[in-house]
C-alpha cells in the first residue's frame, strides 16, 4: 500500500481537513506555507491522468471548495493548485493529488519560474495537435 492509502485506510494519521465518499483532504507534513493542502482520491491512482474524467472533475470540485475553505479561514491572500505528474515533474508519491499552497506574501517560501525559450511555437502546436 502506498503511504496515502495507509493513510486513507487509517493505518497512518492524517490531519482531515475534508472528507466524503471519494476523496480526503489533508494538510500536507511540509506546510511549505501554513495551510498547505493535498486533496486526493481515495481510490489509487498513480497520477491524474490515469483518473476517470468524471471522477477527476468531482476531484475539482473539492479542490475548489477546500481551497475556498482553506484561503478563507487562514486569511490568506490567494493560492497555487498544483499537481505533480511523475518523477521528473516533482511527484514523490505515486498516488494521485492536488496540492492547495495558500500565499499570503512575497515571502512565501513558494519558487516556480516560467524561464521564456526562444522556440518553435508553429512547430510545437502541430505535434500537440497531431492525431
Ligand atoms: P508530490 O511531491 O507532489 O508527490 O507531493 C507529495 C507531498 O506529500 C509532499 O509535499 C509531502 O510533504 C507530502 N507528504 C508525504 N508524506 C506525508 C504524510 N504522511 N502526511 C502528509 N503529507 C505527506
Ligand atoms: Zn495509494
Amino acid at each position: 500500500m502506498c503511504i496515502f492509502c495507509e493513510i486513507i485506510a487509517g493505518n497512518i494519521p492524517g490531519k482531515k481537513i475534508y472528507e466524503d465518499e471519494e476523496f480526503l483532504a489533508i494538510l500536507d507534513i511540509s506546510q511549505t506555507t501554513k495551510g498547505h493542502t493535498l486533496v486526493m482520491p481515495k481510490k489509487h491512482y498513480e497520477n491524474f491522468l490515469e483518473m476517470p474524467a468524471d471522477e477527476f472533475g468531482r476531484l475539482m470540485e473539492t479542490v475548489q471548495k477546500t481551497a475556498a475553505k482553506v484561503v478563507e479561514n487562514m486569511h490568506a491572500n490567494g493560492c497555487n493548485i498544483l499537481i505533480n505528474t511523475n518523477e521528473i515533474a516533482g511527484q514523490t508519491v505515486m498516488h494521485a493529488h492536488v496540492h492547495i499552497i495558500p500565499r499570503y506574501d512575497e515571502y512565501d517560501t513558494v519558487g516556480f519560474m516560467f524561464k521564456p525559450n526562444e522556440l518553435d511555437l508553429d512547430a510545437i502546436q502541430k505535434q500537440i495537435n497531431q492525431d
